[in-house]
């Protein structure tokens, strides 16, 4: 008898924790399948980001210019011009000036060393870095091939929107380092992105560059920075969600 009911006692028990067991499976199974559906729709994003196509915005600080998407046609840009005669887009100036003005009160000075290109700006730059590549004993297929990993082709480069700068130091008070440095800490309080971060490169198409910021507008920058992700997953993510 009293084996008997040890026996009942110890069969509840296994159903108990039989029940417990499909009980958290269900439980997790739910999670899953409730967790699932975003991920799965990201995961079609990074598809089409592998692909290279990118949703047209048309939001003008979202606006994307690529090795795949080339700058559209009669686009128009009402640029300012700087102290150094470097020129950037108008509407990027307040939040550009202020982001500098920040930099410099803490004792760091950066300069706007690239802003705006025309198309003739961009080829010559490209054509440049190839003869200093055959200058230095390469091909020119080689030459052309590493240039342009380096230097966009024309229509293709983000400095012909007037919304990209290269920001490096004013070399007699500060190092490009100190500025780079700032510049990946804060530059999204001011609406501008690291454009070509490390680790990005196959969907940016771009090599690492700690210079080259893009305004994209603040509410947009705080989403990118935190997310450490770079404008093309961040508009592919908007679109799955
Ligand atoms: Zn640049």
């Amino acid at each position: 008898m009293l084996e008997n009911r040890d026996l009942s006692i110890k069969t509840r028990r296994r159903r108990l924790r039989i029940a417990a067991i499909f009980c958290i499976l269900f439980m997790a199974g739910n999670m899953l399948v409730k967790s699932e559906l975003p991920s799965m729709l990201w995961k079609m994003g990074m598809m089409a980001v592998k692909n290279h196509t990118i949703p047209i915005s048309d939001e003008w600080n979202l606006i994307v210019v690529n090795r795949w998407n080339e700058i559209p046609e009669n686009y128009s840009v009402t640029l300012i011009e700087l102290e150094n005669g470097q020129k950037v887009d108008s509407r990027i100036y307040p939040d550009l000036q202020e982001m500098f003005d920040a930099m410099r009160a803490e004792g760091i000075y950066p300069t706007v060393r690239e802003g705006y290109r025309t198309a003739e700006e961009q080829q010559e730059i490209l054509e440049e870095r190839i003869q200093r590549y055959i200058n230095e004993g390469y091909s020119r297929s080689r030459a052309e091939r590493t240039a342009k990993k380096w230097v966009a082709v024309p229509g293709t480069s983000e400095h012909q929107l007037g919304i990209a700068v290269d920001i490096n130091a004013d070399k007699t008070r500060s190092t490009n380092d100190e500025v780079y440095t700032w510049l990946a800490k804060n530059a999204y309080n001011y609406g501008f992105i690291l454009r070509y971060p490390l680790g990005k490169e196959d969907i940016t198409g771009a090599e690492y560059e700690p210079w080259h910021f893009r305004y994209v507008g603040i509410e947009h920058a705080q989403i990118i920075y935190e997310n450490h992700i770079c404008l093309e997953e961040y508009l592919l993510n908007r679109l799955c969600n």
